[in-house]
């Protein structure tokens, strides 16, 4: 071959909290594949092999160019035996066997089904999968015994699968923005999630907030909730006070992903008439008066949008911001490179350093990954 032939080698690094991976790239057919066997692997509660799946989807994300033959996968990390059958597979052929036959599994198809419903995990999917429930229609038919949250997720099923568009983010971050600096004024909403990473649309609006006088954030939550239930904007909203503090070995608990903030998951009612009036004319299937049972609502003029409000003291508030605005795997993939390469825990509440024994304060993502040894990372290019 002559030099000019040759493509330069990517240099790929093997955490994905170290490399850029954009919203949009260029493998989505063995991404969503890979994808698929991880989702199964979760729904059969294999983690390790979850995340081998995802982190060989996550490395295949970041590529500048499609991947056309085998070759195109030398000196790629992450890639295990499993994955790179599954890939040549989808090369030789156009699809693979195992993601085919997965995808029309009726294991995998009912669990889908089951845990779309908000406030259903995969334990409970799994419990009821083998009680012989197949989808949220069967929660209603067999009258199985919900909990309160499981009930708005059958109640507002079909809102909740329909996704969140950006505009309807913008909408909710104006009344959000209302809400908290009615109770609170001088206090910071930023949107996080998906959409700060430039997601068009999500499976929910998420939130954080905090205020600059530290402790001024304190018992804010129940004063938001109740400002929203006052104007008749929530559902459905379920508040966890901070309990951040009262864990006696010490504030990180480093070990533990679920965070400690006062928070609130919620489902709005988003009025129609706050979005523009020529996207209400184009989407009919608006809230159209379903009538499978799911929604007990009739007419168009509003639908259920989830909605997760956070609440930070301003000294956590970046390592608060880092952890929720993902991705999923970018967040775990972190919390690994900060424990095995530099002896720290991340949380989203703090950075410990085991050797120094002691907390790295920040004021911003970018002094967080500076403190962990990265490039940083802007949101756009944390999508692994
Ligand atoms: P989507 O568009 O589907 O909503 P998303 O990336 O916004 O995608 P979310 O499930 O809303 O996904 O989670 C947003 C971020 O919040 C993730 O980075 C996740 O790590 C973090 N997060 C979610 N739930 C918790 C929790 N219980 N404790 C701590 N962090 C959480
Ligand atoms: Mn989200
Ligand atoms: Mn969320």
């Amino acid at each position: 071959t002559k030099p000019s032939e040759v493509t330069p080698a990517i240099l790929m690094k093997s955490y994905a909290c170290q490399r850029r991976t954009p919203l949009k790239h260029h493998n989505s057919v063995l991404t969503d594949a890979l994808e698929i066997l991880a989702l199964n692997a979760e729904f059969t509660k294999n983690e390790g092999r979850s995340v081998a799946f995802r982190r060989a989807a996550s490395v295949l994300k970041a590529l500048p160019r499609g991947v056309r033959t085998m070759d195109d996968l030398k000196d790629l990390p992450c890639l295990g035996e499993h994955s790179l059958r599954v890939i040549k597979e989808i090369l030789d052929a156009g699809t693979s066997s195992e993601v085919e036959w997965t995808r029309q599994s009726e294991q995998f198809q009912a669990m889908k089904a089951l845990t779309g419903v908000f406030g259903v995990g995969v334990r409970t999917a799994d419990r009821w999968f083998r009680e012989g429930l197949r989808n949220h229609l069967d929660l209603i038919h067999k009258s199985q015994k919900l909990n309160r949250a499981q009930e708005a997720g059958v109640q507002y099923y079909n809102d909740l699968n329909t996704p969140v568009t950006k505009k309807e983010a913008m909408v909710i971050t104006v009344i959000v923005e209302k809400a908290v600096n009615d109770v609170l004024p001088g206090a910071i909403i930023t949107l996080t999630g998906g959409f700060r990473r430039g997601k068009e649309v999500g499976h929910d609006v998420d939130f954080l907030i905090t205020h600059p006088d530290e402790g001024a954030e304190e018992k804010l939550m129940p004063k938001i909730v109740n400002w929203l239930e006052d104007q008749g904007l929530l559902l459905y909203q379920k508040t966890t006070r901070n309990s951040y503090l009262e864990n006696k070995d010490g504030p990180a608990r480093p070990a533990c992903n679920m965070d400690r903030f006062e928070r609130c998951f919620s489902i709005f009612k988003l009025e129609r008439s706050k979005l523009d009036s020529d996207t209400r004319i184009e989407d009919s299937s608006y809230n159209s008066g379903v009538t499978d049972g799911t929604q007990t609502h009739s007419g168009s003029t509003w639908r259920a949008v989830r909605v997760d409000l956070v609440v930070s003291p301003y000294s956590q508030f970046a390592f608060a911001t880092l952890g929720w605005t993902g991705s999923k795997l970018f967040e775990r993939e972190l919390r690994r490179w900060a424990g095995q390469e530099k002896g720290m825990s991340l949380s989203s509440h703090a950075l410990y350093d085991s050797k120094q024994q002691r907390y790295l304060p920040a004021n911003s993502e970018e002094e967080i990954f500076t403190l962990l040894g990265l490039e940083y990372i802007p949101p756009s290019e944390r999508n692994a």
